[in-house]
């Protein structure tokens, strides 16, 4: 290395961990000639439903998670206009996923120290219109899952999981998605098992999770793999009208290996967390909260909080800094309710939800991929340091 480049790389936030398992059976996918909702889709499914612990018949792949989302709450059947509750501090895809379902999404607070949505919030936003409640797994911490269960139970309310962060996620022994009607996980670039794009439903009741997987190939009865495979030709019935959200087998060619190594990944993430508590401890920071007893936390984000009368800096200062050191980082998230199109169309205001605009105005997520070195992970140490400096 010459001293003119001597300078390190970029360290890019979320880097997908890729290797050569899942490059092989893509190229073996490839020249199998069938791309498309297959026998690999078949097998990831198997997979992620052995790992959950749940039979076949209750797992569906489908593109994205913002997809299985959508077709989860339509296949539930519940009326239009009906009020769905969830939280403030989530990706946008959870909020348009209610909206485009038909239903209307009520936003609940955040607990300021999990971030996770607050069960007396939730009680607190029920109406004579709510239908179900939409909890998202923040960061791969489990909700508070015993109190919103029961809460769903006294109020007949459905649950629907936004596991996008909390493949590896438990509380109190049950798996993530495995609570509600339904469960939705997300393989895309950044989550912590990798498709590209990508998403599952994952279901309690086998019709219910069967006609969600109708729903995103078009209404049909048939996928192509049961209309055009050895078996002979297969005449399909279009039952409902549907959408495209199906998995291709090609994406499934990823996911396979990608979930075969998840624990091993999670393992690293784990150390890297536990790192980052150590090294980051004596700074003007905020640091995640530890995981609670009797769960499992995912280590999907590693979040600490920059507030500029501790830190002396503003949040998006201590983040052009980062940058400036060679390290991407991510803001997870502002508050859904900062942003134009739901103040105009719901009359939100984010001051409705104060834990929520506080977090989303202080946070930042470090670099936290199985891929980081102990290098890299001493370099945005450092970095973290002087930004604050
Ligand atoms: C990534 C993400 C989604 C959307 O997942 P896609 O697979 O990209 O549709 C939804 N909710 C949360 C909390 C996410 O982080």
């Amino acid at each position: 290395m010459s001293p003119i480049d001597s300078k390190p790389p970029f360290l890019v936030f979320a880097a997908p961990d890729i290797q050569e398992p899942e490059i092989a059976e893509v190229e073996a996918c490839l020249r199998s000639g069938w791309l498309g909702t297959g026998p690999r889709v078949a097998r990831f499914e198997a997979d992620v439903a052995a790992y959950k612990g749940i039979g076949p018949e209750l797992v569906a792949g489908v593109n994205s998670c913002t997809a299985a989302m959508h077709v989860s709450m339509v296949a539930a059947g519940m009326e239009p206009g009906s009020e769905v509750i969830t939280t403030p501090m989530t990706f946008c895809a959870t909020v348009n996923s209610i909206v485009h379902a038909d239903l209307v999404p009520v936003l609940a607070d955040v607990d300021p120290a999990t971030q996770n949505i607050d069960p007396d919030a939730i009680e607190a936003a029920i109406t004579p219109r709510t239908r179900a409640i939409l909890p998202v797994h923040f960061a791969g911490r489990p909700c508070d899952m015993e109190r919103i269960m029961a809460i769903a139970r006294k109020h007949d309310l459905m649950v629907i999981e936004d596991c996008a962060h909390a493949i590896e996620t438990e509380y109190r022994g049950t798996k993530a998605g495995t609570f509600g009607d339904f469960g939705c996980f997300s393989f895309y670039v950044t989550k912590n098992v990798v498709t590209g794009e990508g998403g599952m439903i994952v279901g309690r009741d086998p019709k219910l999770v069967a006609r969600a997987r109708t729903l995103a190939l078009h209404g049909m009865s048939k996928d192509a793999w049961h209309r055009f495979s050895d078996k002979g030709y297969k005449h399909y019935q279009v039952v409902e009208c549907g959408f495209k959200y199906n998995m291709m087998d090609l994406q499934a060619a990823i996911g396979l290996h990608q979930l075969a190594r998840v624990e091993q990944n999670w393992l690293r993430r784990r150390e890297i967390w536990q790192a980052y508590d150590e090294a980051l401890a004596d700074l003007p920071l905020g640091l995640p909260a530890a995981p609670e007893a009797d769960t499992r936390h995912a280590f999907h984000l590693y979040t600490v909080m920059v507030d500029p009368e501790r830190a002396g800096i503003e949040r998006d200062v201590f983040l052009d800094r980062m940058n400036a050191l060679g390290i991407g980082t991510g803001v997870h998230y502002q508050s859904v309710a900062e942003h134009p199109y739901y103040r105009e169309r719901f009359g939100w205001h984010p001051d409705q939800w104060p834990n929520a605009r506080k977090i989303g105005q202080r946070t930042v997520s470090l670099p936290i991929s199985s891929k980081l070195s102990d290098s890299d992970l001493a370099r945005v140490a450092a970095a973290v340091g002087s930004a604050l400096a």
